[in-house]
C-alpha cells in the first residue's frame, strides 16, 4: 500500500520534469509553453520556482516516454497522467500547460493543466482525477512555497485560482494558497489552521467569486478562526490586479480593502434588502446563521453588537434568532 502510493509519487514527480523539459527544452515547448506563461506576465524566475511545464500536443507523447523509462501502465492510468480506453492510450493534458500541485513537503501529488486557447469546446482547466496520494478536499495550491510565509505574517490570504496564487508571490506576498477549482472545505482550512489563525479571502470581482466565497466562510468560521475579506473591483481577479499594479500598490490595496467578514456580509446585506421588510428578515436569518458559527461566545457577543449598529436592528431581537436557531441544531 505504501510502496504502491511511494510508486505514484514517482511517476508524478517524473510527469513534472518530464513537462518542464519539454517546455523549456524543445523549440515548440518555448514557442507555445513558455511564451505563454510570459505574456501573463510570470517571470522564468517564477516560473521555474513552480515548476510549471507543457505537456506535448500529441496523443500519447508522454505516455509512451514514461513506459519506454520503465514506469507501469498502472500507475500511469492511477495518477490519471494516462487514460486507458479500449487498448488505447492517451495523454490527459495534451496540449495543456501544466500546474503541479504539491503537498505541505513538497512532493508531486497530481497537477492542473490549462487550455491555451479560449474555447468553449474544452475545460479551460483540467485536473488529475482523485487518487490514493490526490485527495482534492485536503490540498491547497501554493501551501508548500507558502507556508513559511504564513506562519511569519500570520496571515494567508486564500484565492480561486492557481494564477492568483503564482502572481500573488511574484508579487512578493508569499503567504497566498488556493483551493483551485474545489469549494472550499474544512480540511483545507485545518491545513491553514496549523499555521495561523487568520484568513483573508481574495475572491474574483465576478457574481460567482462571491457567491463561492461565502459559503466557504462559514466553515471557516465554525474553527474560530478570524475571517477577513477583500473583493476584487468589477472583471478583476488578483492575478489581473497584481499584474496592473506595482506592489506597493498592491499592498496599498489589500490594507484598505481587507475588512472584517461579519461586518461586509452585514452591510451587503442590508444593500440587498432595502426596504424590503419580508427581504429584510430572512437576511437577518441569515447573518445570524453565520454568527452561531463562531464557537467562543464573546466573539459572538462582539458580532451580535456590530451587527445591530450596521443591520439597524436590536441586539435582543439577534438575541432571540441566535437562541433559535441554536436550539433547532440542538
Ligand atoms: P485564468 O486566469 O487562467 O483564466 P482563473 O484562475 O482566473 O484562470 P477562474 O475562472 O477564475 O480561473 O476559476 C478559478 C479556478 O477554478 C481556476 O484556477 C481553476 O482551478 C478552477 N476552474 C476554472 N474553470 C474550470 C473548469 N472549466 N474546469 C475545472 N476547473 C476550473
Ligand atoms: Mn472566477
Ligand atoms: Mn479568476
Ligand atoms: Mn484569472
Amino acid at each position: 500500500q505504501a510502496n504502491e502510493r511511494e510508486s505514484m509519487y514517482l511517476v508524478s514527480e517524473y510527469a513534472s520534469k518530464f513537462f518542464q523539459n519539454t517546455m523549456w527544452k524543445t523549440d515548440v515547448g518555448q514557442a507555445i509553453g513558455l511564451s505563454y506563461f510570459k505574456e501573463r506576465g510570470f517571470t522564468s524566475e517564477t516560473i521555474k520556482k513552480f515548476d510549471l511545464g507543457y505537456s506535448p500536443d500529441e496523443w500519447d507523447a508522454f505516455t509512451n516516454k514514461a513506459l519506454g523509462d520503465g514506469y507501469k501502465l498502472d500507475y500511469l492510468e492511477k495518477t490519471g497522467l494516462t487514460i486507458v480506453k479500449e487498448e488505447k492510450r492517451f495523454d490527459r493534458f495534451k496540449g495543456r500547460v501544466m500546474f503541479p500541485i504539491h503537498s505541505m513537503s513538497g512532493r508531486v501529488l497530481g497537477f492542473g493543466g490549462r487550455i491555451l486557447t479560449n474555447t468553449k469546446k474544452a475545460a479551460k482547466y483540467l485536473n488529475s482525477p482523485e487518487s490514493d496520494i490526490y485527495h482534492k478536499s485536503k490540498v491547497l495550491y501554493g501551501i508548500y512555497y507558502a507556508k513559511q510565509a504564513i506562519a511569519k505574517e500570520d496571515n494567508c490570504y486564500l484565492v480561486e485560482g492557481y494564477t492568483d496564487v503564482i502572481q500573488f508571490h511574484q508579487s512578493g506576498i508569499d503567504n497566498t494558497v488556493s483551493s483551485s477549482g474545489t469549494a472550499l472545505t474544512s480540511e483545507q482550512i485545518r491545513l491553514i489552521n496549523r499555521l495561523t489563525r487568520n484568513i483573508t479571502v481574495l475572491f474574483d470581482g465576478d457574481a460567482a467569486g462571491t457567491r463561492a466565497s461565502m459559503r466557504g466562510i462559514d466553515l471557516i468560521l465554525e474553527q474560530g478562526m478570524n475571517v477577513k475579506v477583500c473583493p476584487f473591483p468589477e472583471g478583476e481577479d488578483p492575478d489581473s490586479f497584481a499584474r496592473a499594479n506595482s506592489e506597493e500598490e498592491l499592498k496599498e490595496f489589500l490594507e484598505e480593502n481587507s475588512s472584517d467578514f461579519i461586518s461586509y456580509k452585514a452591510s451587503l446585506l442590508m444593500k440587498e434588502a432595502k426596504s424590503d421588510p419580508i427581504k429584510k428578515a430572512e437576511l437577518i436569518r441569515d447573518m445570524v446563521n453565520s454568527i452561531a458559527k463562531i464557537p467562543d461566545n464573546i466573539q459572538q457577543e462582539v458580532y451580535i453588537q456590530e451587527c445591530s449598529r450596521i443591520m439597524d436592528i436590536s441586539e435582543n431581537v439577534l438575541y432571540a434568532t441566535l437562541a433559535q436557531i441554536q436550539k433547532k441544531e440542538g
